[in-house]
């Protein structure tokens, strides 16, 4: 009786001591940003310091499979992208099941994506950038942060729509691929808005288009896919919160209160639209991320097979 009653003040207590939010990507990047923001937005409903960390490579399945395997006791939870239901039908070992390692905490944001390039690359527009890789595809390099990751997911179907293949260079974030961009050391990168409206607007790369089925009205110039005779190319990159399988409900209970206290927040919500992203107030909850995932997992699974990527 004296463990649990020892276990049941600990957990009253929660969180007593700073809360680590993974991230598996590169710190400055997209995924980077949200969390970091997201961070700040939940740490007075939660009462504790939340600290980012993060855990970059292999499309970002390393740092979700430190997560999965983290004591499940709420200070470690996962802020992950769509990625998170691709692995499994990208890695042969992925380390994690989608569906049973995590307990879901809820939605965050959708972020759309931009296709990008060094700013001295000949291409113009969506059209000359169509005509320039088909030509040169051999001689062409797209940057992004591993198998898996979204910017990997974007550049296979950028490959399909264009009909070649590229030459892929992985980084353990989009914050170095963007470095080298920036530095002309790769030619082409598909990343979040959250990563690449800065660049764009300042002029520091070149845009094409951008990946949702709308124009951003953050980027209200840059065409769709779809409007520019690639129809129905839609990526779009929803962002999820999961602890590990086995966290007890009462501490679950507290994140997903803290989350959606977060996703209130007008701070919050101001930097994410200056970012181009969509908060997702209604969907964070358990139940929404769990619908989530059993929509996505067989949706990639299926453009996976149909565009030939085997796992590795
Ligand atoms: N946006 C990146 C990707 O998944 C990851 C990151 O650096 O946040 O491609």
């Amino acid at each position: 009786a004296g463990t649990m009653f020892a276990a049941g003040s600990a957990l009253a207590a929660y969180p007593d001591h700073p809360v680590n939010m993974v991230v598996p990507f590169a710190a400055g990047g997209p995924t980077d940003n949200v969390a970091r923001s997201l961070a700040e937005a939940m740490r007075p409903t939660l009462g504790e310091t939340i600290v980012v960390e993060n855990k970059g490579g292999a499309g970002g399945t390393i740092g979700t499979n430190q997560v999965a395997r983290a004591q499940p006791d709420g200070y470690q939870v996962l802020l992950m992208h769509a990625g998170f239901s691709t692995a499994p039908s990208l890695y042969k070992s992925p380390g994690y099941d989608p569906y049973t390692s995590f307990a879901p905490i809820g939605l965050v944001v959708d972020v759309p994506m931009t296709i990008i390039a060094r700013s001295d690359f000949p291409a113009n527009n969506i059209k000359e950038l169509a005509e320039y890789v088909k030509k040169n595809h051999d001689k062409i390099s797209l940057a992004n942060a591993g198998i898996g990751a979204a910017s990997h997911l974007c550049g296979v179907m950028l490959a399909e729509a264009f009909g070649v293949n590229l030459l892929t260079i992985p980084y353990k974030g989009t914050a170095p691929a963007m470095n080298d961009l920036l530095g002309k050391q790769v030619d082409l990168l598909c990343d979040q808005t959250t990563n690449t409206t800065q660049q764009i607007t300042s002029g520091k790369v070149k845009a094409y288009a951008v990946t949702s089925l709308k124009r951003v009205p953050t980027l209200p110039d840059l065409p769709t896919m779809d409007e520019s005779g690639f129809k129905g190319f839609e990526v779009g990159i929803w962002h999820g919160m999961w602890v590990p399988k086995g966290t007890p409900q009462a501490v679950q209970d507290k994140l997903i209160k803290a989350l959606q206290a977060g996703l209130a927040d007008p701070k919050f919500q101001d930097r994410m639209k200056q970012l181009g992203a969509t908060v997702l107030s209604s969907d964070a909850n358990p139940q929404a991320l769990d619908a989530k995932v059993k929509q996505q997992v067989p949706q990639w699974e299926k453009l996976f097979s149909k565009a030939g990527v085997e796992k590795q």
